[in-house]
């Protein structure tokens, strides 16, 4: 049994998450943060060479909900972001203490 973990076990790769793209939100209204994934494929459209992501964020406090509209770029960069209800965070904001 050792054999096959050794054989095997050098293999594994961290996992990167290579069709999600992430997004940190506070919400003006109770201050909590939210984390969200938008799926590449599935939830970008393609718009003028690049992408936009249509999304109502609602967080876990007060539940009021967040209407954003991103654009990104072809390589998924975020170049333009708006929000009503709350603002957008680095992911450095986002994992700080509160
Ligand atoms: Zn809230």
């Amino acid at each position: 049994m050792g054999f096959l973990k050794n054989l095997f076990g050098g293999k594994e790769k961290p996992y990167v998450d290579k069709h999600g793209v992430y997004f940190y939100v506070q919400c003006d209204n109770c201050g909590a943060k939210v984390k969200m994934r938008a799926d590449k494929q599935h939830d970008l459209n393609r718009e003028d060479g690049g992408f936009v992501w249509h999304k109502t964020i609602v967080d876990n406090r007060c539940f009021r909900p967040m209407p954003t509209v991103v654009h990104l770029d072809g390589r998924h960069q975020v170049t333009h972001a708006e929000i009503e209800g709350g603002r957008y965070l680095t992911e450095a904001e986002y994992l700080a203490a509160e």
